[in-house]
């Protein structure tokens, strides 16, 4: 999935966590089972402007001290690896859906749309508003 398609879920999700740290662990584990689905993946380029548009919207809808926002973070994290590995800063990815070694769980096929994608990440800030903190 796309790195903002995960920080979408992991809006969704965090706020089902008793806490902040929690929230960011649900979202991190949601980036396996997301990376599954067939998907459509970008460079770098066009990730990070997206990841940081609807980071921006979670931060100022949600604020930084809330479930959504480290569910969010949580849940594009791993991504943050692909870009390490990406910039030759390390060696390899050892994500188990961005690696091919060891405990590698899978990838999902490639789709050429991503319109499934944005679907799902506006169903996700729907989600996100049932909890909205005060
Ligand atoms: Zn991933």
């Amino acid at each position: 999935m796309m790195a903002w398609t995960h920080a979408a879920i992991g809006a969704a999700i965090g706020p089902l966590a008793p806490d902040d740290a929690s929230a960011f662990t649900v979202g991190a584990i949601s980036h396996g089972a997301a990376d599954l689905i067939p998907h459509r993946d970008f460079g770098m380029n066009v990730e990070l402007p997206l990841l940081a548009v609807i980071m921006v919207y979670i931060a100022w809808r949600y604020g930084v001290r809330s479930k959504q926002f480290w569910g969010a973070v949580g849940g594009f994290s791993p991504d943050i690896e692909n870009g390490l590995v990406l910039l030759g800063v390390l060696p390899r990815a050892i994500y188990p859906t961005h690696t091919k070694k060891a405990w590698y769980i899978g990838h999902g096929r490639k789709v050429r749309s991503i319109v499934p994608q944005i679907i799902l990440i506006a169903i996700c800030l729907c989600v996100a508003e049932l909890d909205k903190p005060d």
